[in-house]
């Protein structure tokens, strides 16, 4: 696990599993954790890794439902979780399904946990809709396409962007289940005026990029979802994405959309 600060009020903490990013951002003497890491000493690590740079959060969100987004109580037992609406719903949809593909994941990579995952006091936040962080003000922005759900969060006083797994620049857009290629343009093209204005875009996994290097890839990605619309078997992908796995994920939009 590696902490970067992008900012004196915001600070990135990465897992080394699929580089799932944690993001805390403060403002008037409160802090807000976004996603999580993964690994259960990455997670009981956390509160004095932030701690140390003076980060105590106090409330939770997570970007979209996937699992591996959804551990913050697992370091911060007490706060409660705030996810879009449209989170709320796939969470209610489809009950303890985070929970299942967590055991799974880490049957799969030996990884024990000394408890299962609690979801715990879940909070719907409208999205699009503004939260309250201190004397700022966050702008929670829709983000769909690759699930059914999704937020993508903006800090507009700190320039940072946090776009759950929209704009990773270690993976290819993914479809997945209830995900379609019409929201993740959309979501694209929502995307675009605010990375416009930031000064740094942090991803669900992977580094934080800069403002041009996430223009770029919204670029790439446009050209990315053109070829699996077309159903091209072996498309270009984009540089630093052509990998065994990244191929694997192509397959899969292939069939999802197909
Ligand atoms: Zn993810």
């Amino acid at each position: 696990m590696r902490a970067v600060s992008v900012h004196s009020d915001a600070i990135v903490v990465t897992s080394l599993f699929w580089q799932c990013n944690a993001i805390a951002l403060r403002a008037g003497g409160e802090a807000m954790l976004i996603d999580s890491p993964y690994f259960p000493d990455e997670l009981e690590l956390l509160p004095s890794v932030l701690a140390q740079s003076g980060f105590e959060p106090n409330a939770l969100l997570a970007t979209h439902g996937d699992f591996d987004h959804l551990l913050g109580r697992m370091a911060f037992p007490g706060l409660a979780l705030g996810v879009a609406e449209s989170t709320m719903r796939r969470i209610r949809a489809r009950p303890g399904e985070a929970q299942r593909e967590l055991r799974d994941y880490d049957a799969e990579a030996y990884v024990e946990r000394s408890k299962p995952l609690s979801l715990g006091e879940v909070q719907a936040l409208p999205v699009p809709g503004q939260l309250e962080l201190g004397d700022q003000e966050l702008a929670l922005l829709t983000a769909e396409g690759h699930t059914p759900d999704g937020m993508a969060i903006w800090a507009p006083w700190l320039g940072v962007l946090c776009t759950g797994d929209y704009l990773c620049p270690v993976e290819i857009p993914w479809i997945d289940a209830g995900g379609s290629i019409d929201d993740y343009r959309n979501t694209l093209a929502r995307l675009a005026p605010v990375v416009e204005q930031a000064e740094t875009v942090v991803p669900g996994h992977g580094a934080p990029q800069s403002r041009a290097a996430a223009l770029r890839q919204i670029d790439e990605d446009s050209d990315y979802l053109d070829a699996l619309e077309r159903g091209d078997e072996r498309p270009a992908l984009p540089k630093g994405r052509d990998t065994k796995r990244q191929r694997e994920i192509h397959a899969a939009n292939l069939r999802q959309v197909g």
